[in-house]
């Protein structure tokens, strides 16, 4: 593991205790420690005990219960998460998380990475994160309805186009932002279209919101490789999950000439040799809400879908893991390189455990750090908030041509930072670094 600086050691063995137990929170926290050290030798300021602590603690940490009635008249009790973490930079800002594993250590370690992901896109949106140990597989649309509605009775307190302004993530797309835009109008007698983002587009949302995280994460990956003067044409990609994310970022890859040859779900993955057929599985993922296991039984020949073992034994030059948090090990990176991997791009929020980004650095595989490779959703979102704030619809090709943009300056700030605090193709710590600089440099001029 990196050796975090001595003069850090105390602040984060303090962060840590005043945190235990909050496994993927320490994780995120000792990542940015890491990359803080060069820091401490260039800048000393902005590794200033007090600022740093400060950075690690949320604003706000607001639990609540979440009850509502199922289709059998039950009631139904879950729990519901909203963490502030930091304003300096603007409302805070990220998605809602609907999943059982959600707890309020994984919603911390979210808010952390968002706070810094948010800085990077160079737009004005401080870091949150949401969501509720609530599971949407198997629940009517009834349910879900009322669910997100009890959801928001309490959240709308919280929130608003100046203060807070939440998304969505795994488990939340487009109907449950609706729900719950549609209660937190009901209960304000507001149209205060700015205070969520990932809206349809018929009541205030953006055209390539839902392409962005998944987009913006390809034209990241483009860019690396053209440092090595490569590209996606003809490349072999693997994408996991089949979420928002990975669905877009198919698509785009698919754009660029690279072939898709598995992706996944929570139940398995399938292999389609013959590139994935992205209209089939949207149709399943998207229309039907089924498991991805129906591919091979729609497609028949030349497709194959594994329940036990690991998508990433499937060989490929380029890997985006776009599931969920520590989902590839240093085993599946120790594969990967060993099938030739060049490129991985962080689509989900920390996908790859720190053993296997050093597996993957140490190999001198281009490495993208989520915060840096997914920012394309939440700036996306900021773009929402843009127009709904001037009352005017962008068209598709302003709204994607901005988003294109915003990852190349991303790419282009992590590379250069990475060069300049001597790491040079260090995506993690230049991501790391720029993000960090900018909240502390915020903070500072806010004053305690
Ligand atoms: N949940 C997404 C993320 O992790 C998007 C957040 C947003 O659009 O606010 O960045």
């Amino acid at each position: 593991m990196t050796q975090v600086d001595e003069k850090l050691e105390p602040i984060l063995a303090e962060v840590l205790h005043r945190n235990a137990g909050e496994a993927e929170f320490h994780q995120a926290v000792r990542e940015v420690f890491e990359s803080l050290g060069r820091v401490v030798a260039k800048h000393p300021a902005y590794t200033d005990q007090a600022l740093i602590e400060r950075i690690c603690e949320p604003e706000r940490q607001i639990i609540f219960r979440v009850p509502w009635v199922d289709d059998s008249g039950q009631v139904q009790i879950n729990r519901g998460f909203r963490v502030q973490f930091n304003s300096a930079l603007g409302p805070y800002k990220g998605g809602i998380r609907f999943h059982p594993s959600v707890n309020l250590g994984i919603i911390k370690f979210l808010g952390f990475e968002q706070t810094f992901k948010n800085a990077l896109t160079g737009l004005p949106i401080g870091g949150g994160k949401g969501g509720a140990d609530f599971n949407p597989r198997g629940r009517s649309d009834g349910e879900v309805m009322r669910f997100c509605q009890s959801f928001m009775t309490e959240l709308h307190r919280h929130i608003g186009e100046y203060i807070d302004v939440p998304a969505g993530d795994i488990g939340v797309g487009g109907r449950e932002i609706g729900y719950m835009f549609g209660q937190y109008k009901r209960l304000t007698n507001r149209y205060e279209a700015g205070v969520l983002t990932g809206k349809g587009l018929v009541y205030g949302g953006s055209r390539a919101r839902k392409e962005a995280t998944g987009y913006g994460t390809v034209y990241f990956v483009e860019r690396m490789l053209a440092t090595r003067g490569a590209d996606l044409e003809g490349k072999r990609v693997v994408v996991s999950g089949s979420g928002n994310v990975a669905l877009y970022a198919m698509e785009k890859i698919i754009a660029y000439g690279g072939i898709v040859v598995a992706c996944s779900d929570s139940s398995g993955y399938i292999v389609d040799e013959n590139g994935v057929d992205l209209e089939l599985v949207k149709m399943i993922k998207e229309v039907r809400r089924e498991r991805i296991s129906e591919y091979s039984r729609l497609k028949g020949t030349g497709a194959h879908y594994i329940e036990n073992g690991s998508i990433w034994d499937v060989p490929c030059e380029v890997a985006i893991p776009s599931a969920t948090q520590n989902e590839l090990d240093g085993k599946d990176a120790r594969t990967l390189v060993k099938n030739g991997v060049m490129a991985v791009s962080e689509g989900a929020n920390m996908p790859c455990t720190p053993e296997a980004v050093q597996v993957f650095q140490a190999a001198n595989v281009l490495f993208a750090p989520g915060k840096a490779a997914n920012a394309g959703g939440v700036a996306t979102s900021a773009l929402e908030m843009q127009q709904n704030a001037s009352r005017d619809s962008w068209s598709f090709e302003r709204t994607e041509e901005r988003l294109a943009d915003i990852m190349r300056d991303i790419h282009d700030t992590c590379a250069r930072t990475a060069d300049e605090y001597g790491a040079p193709g260090n995506y993690v710590l230049g991501a790391n670094i720029a993000g960090f600089v900018r909240v502390a440099e915020a903070m500072r001029a806010l004053g305690v």
